[in-house]
């Protein structure tokens, strides 16, 4: 992303500000007064994604697995997220699970990469492939899976109002596409 084009924070505080008045409250009053900063840093946190590098973090690798060669999977990883669509949270559970090819990650480095897509501006869709391209343009292992289940608040909160519904979305690369009974094994672990 270009720095040079972003707007500074006075000018992020200034448009909440904006936005607090649109919702017709007085963005002067109390309450109110301190609310663009607070704003301001939350959304500095929920994009901290940006001005990470995935396959940086991932590029550590260990080579001394004595051939390991079976299904490595952390499960449940919990994320939140927000959509590209309304910036409401997606809050789900991430899979994540490879089989390597001589070299290994430290495991939470698998962690670490769930959530610096999820503190990016997202669909999960992309989110889902985007974990999976990253592992496996880094570590080229036999193949990787990643599952996510979400809740998405704007859904669920608003517009069609379906709280409790989940969506779930998966990319399977390499073994786990090819061979029917390793994906069966990796979608086994899932709850
Ligand atoms: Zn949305």
């Amino acid at each position: 992303m270009d720095q040079a084009v972003r707007p500074s924070r006075s000018e992020v505080e200034d448009a909440f500000r904006t936005v607090l008045r649109w919702t017709g409250d007085n963005p002067d009053r109390q309450g109110l007064q301190e609310t663009p900063a607070r704003l301001a840093r939350a959304f500095e946190e929920y994009f901290s994604g940006y001005g990470e590098d995935p396959e940086a973090i991932l590029s550590k690798m260990f080579e001394e697995t004595e051939g390991y060669d079976e299904m490595i999977a952390l499960r449940g990883i919990r994320f939140v997220s927000h959509c590209e669509h309304h910036l409401a949270p997606i809050v789900g559970r991430a899979w994540v699970g490879y089989i390597p090819n001589g070299r290994v990650v430290g495991i939470s480095k698998l962690a670490r990469i769930v959530d610096i897509y999820a503190h990016r501006l997202q669909i999960q869709e992309k989110m889902t492939a985007q974990i999976a391209n990253a592992i496996d343009s880094v570590l080229k292992p036999q193949g990787v899976a990643v599952v996510l289940k979400a809740e998405h608040f704007c859904m669920t909160a608003r517009g069609i109002m379906k709280p409790g519904t989940d969506l779930v979305t998966s990319r399977m690369l390499g073994v786990f596409r090819d061979n029917a009974i390793t994906r069966q094994e990796f979608m086994s672990i899932i709850d």
